[in-house]
């Protein structure tokens, strides 16, 4: 006899998928619904230019991954399952208007040799805080990787203490408030060396005067360096495929074009999920939401979310709109600061203030005048995603307006739009537009389009402001993973530890059910 469903997973995104494949091959009976037509949610690979270039719509970076639960877990199986990753010696730079830049490589010899010649007065900086992250790394990681607030996580408080001392651990506490301006302006002297750190506080929405930055910028900047960066070869839907598959060799199905419209609520407690076609599926064990916690409250019998007073959770604040440029070129871009060739991203602010600038404008609802860009060259590393010679861009548009004050719509803007940022591409590499094969642009819209997750182009499935963050994430009392009504468990971007392809919290919630 077939055995019952015990789990059913509301949405195949990263997360949702993590904890999926962690259950199935621990023996549970899983089944993954998801509402689009393939798996993967803001992981995707397509020819969306033209045939032959495989562009990572969404995410690229598969860093967080590589260095999380579930690569450890289930490493092995992923791998046999087709997914590798290729690593980038040369993880990122900052190029600058005066055509200089500044990289950060794998071998920090290299990165010490670069910012001697644009940067000198801040090697010693760099050093002493590269000394600091290897020590604090393990804990941070520990840490990331803990449901909060949680035994686990105060274990590796405890073991950090005893590594660390109270003034460390009183550092890594400061670090989660700072802002990155305040933490680069007590760190460097160079604005160079500074906007390298503050472009990744723009990653998430963390513009250089938001608290809580310097702890993401530090982390991936250092990080950079010590931890290297990595993409899956052939694009970031290998990665996707490979849990899929695992799935489904562990007895585990997912179901594509299934949109869950409810879930159904019996004595309290969740017991499966009411498909848009009517057909009803039960689940013995849990139900995992995959879906962004402002959804929720539409996913909850009316009665059972008043009860539970779940409709709080539409308070919880997205992040800024993100929009993504797609190119397919002949050539790699002719920079001016000619080494930013070799780099798997190439970012430009270019200096804090300007960043600062375009979160102003885009939380204000207009569009920025300077978009902060961060410009993925993977072909440098993955070659296999372009026919031989060729070359694509992912470029994204960070911080950008998820409503526009002037009452016009992004599909009436987003290709204007796209040209101002080409053209700001243009000044740090003269020729850009001669290169260009194809472009394809997905505006903030377009992103709520592929995945309803992304609400209004947010692409971190909710702020991540300390407001937000640790044990608040969504909000008070929705903490650890579980939404208020019993058996009903949430993973994805909207939970803790937040936005990115690490798949924390599906493992998270995988441990909890296992
Ligand atoms: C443009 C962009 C670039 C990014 N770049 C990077 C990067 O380089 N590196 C990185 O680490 N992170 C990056 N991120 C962030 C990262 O991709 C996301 O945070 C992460 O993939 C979100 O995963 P998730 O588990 O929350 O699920 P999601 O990706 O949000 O997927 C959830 C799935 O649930 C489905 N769903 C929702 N509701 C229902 C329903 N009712 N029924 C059935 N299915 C439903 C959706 O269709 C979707 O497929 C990027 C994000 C974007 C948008």
């Amino acid at each position: 006899m077939e055995k019952s469903i015990e789990v059913i997973v509301i949405g195949a995104g990263i997360n949702g998928l993590s904890a999926a494949a962690l259950l199935a091959v621990a023996g549970k009976k899983v089944l993954v619904l998801e509402s689009n037509d393939a798996p993967g949610g803001a992981v995707r690979t397509e020819q969306i230019t033209v045939p032959g270039f495989h562009h990572d719509l969404f995410a690229m970076n598969l860093g967080l991954f590589a260095g999380g639960p579930v690569m450890a877990a289930l490493g092995g199986h992923l791998t046999a399952h087709g997914f590798n990753l290729v690593a980038s010696s040369k993880p990122f730079c900052s190029v600058y208007p005066d055509g200089s830049m500044l990289g950060v490589e794998a071998d920090a010899s290299a990165t010490i040799k670069n910012l001697t010649a644009v940067a000198p007065e801040d090697v010693q900086a760099w050093e002493e805080l590269t000394a600091k992250l290897g020590l604090w790394a393990p804990f941070l990681i520990g840490v990331l990787n803990s449901d909060l607030p949680s035994v686990a996580a105060v274990k590796t408080l405890w073991k950090a203490h005893r590594a660390v001392g109270t003034v460390g651990l009183y550092e890594i506490a400061k670090l989660a408030l700072q802002s990155t301006r305040s933490f680069t302006d007590e760190n460097f002297i160079s604005p160079k060396t500074k906007a390298l750190m503050a472009t990744w506080g723009m990653h998430l929405d963390f513009a250089p005067d938001v608290s809580g930055g310097a702890l993401f910028s530090l982390l991936e900047t250092i990080g950079g360096q010590l931890f290297g960066m990595v993409i899956g070869q052939g694009g970031a839907v290998t990665l996707i495929d490979a849990l899929v598959q695992v799935i489904e060799a562990n007895g585990g199905e997912v179901r594509c074009g299934a949109r869950a419209d409810q879930i159904t609520v019996d004595n309290k407690r969740a017991t499966g999920v009411v498909l848009a076609t009517g057909e009803a599926i039960s689940a013995k064990k849990a139900v995992v939401s995959n879906v962004n916690p402002r959804l929720m409250p539409a996913l909850l019998p009316a009665g059972v979310a008043e009860e539970a007073n779940v409709k709080r959770v539409e308070k919880f604040q997205p992040g800024l709109a993100t929009m993504m440029i797609h190119l397919a070129l002949d050539d790699l871009p002719p920079w001016t600061a000619t080494e930013a060739r070799t780099y798997n991203y190439v970012h430009i602010g270019p200096y804090i203030d300007d960043m600062a600038q375009t979160y102003t404008d885009a939380a204000a609802g207009r569009l920025p005048e300077s978009p902060t860009l961060v410009i993925g060259q993977p072909t440098v590393t993955d070659p296999s995603r372009a026919p031989e010679g060729k070359h694509i861009l992912w470029v994204q548009v960070r911080m950008l307006p998820l409503k526009l004050a002037d009452g016009s719509q992004w599909d009436e803007v987003a290709e204007a739009y796209a040209d101002l940022v080409m053209e700001k591409i243009e000044g740090y590499a003269p020729g850009l537009k001669d290169l260009i094969i194809a472009r394809t642009i997905l505006s903030p819209t377009d992103l709520e389009r592929y995945n309803v997750n992304l609400i209004s182009g947010d692409s971190l499935g909710g702020s991540h402001h300390p407001s937000q963050f640790f044990f608040l994430r969504p909000v008070p009392g929705w903490g650890r993973h579980r939404a208020p009504v019993k058996d009903l468990y949430m993973c994805g971007a909207g939970t803790w530890p937040g936005g990115g392809v690490g798949g924390s919290s599906g493992a998270i919630v995988a441990k909890i059910l296992s």
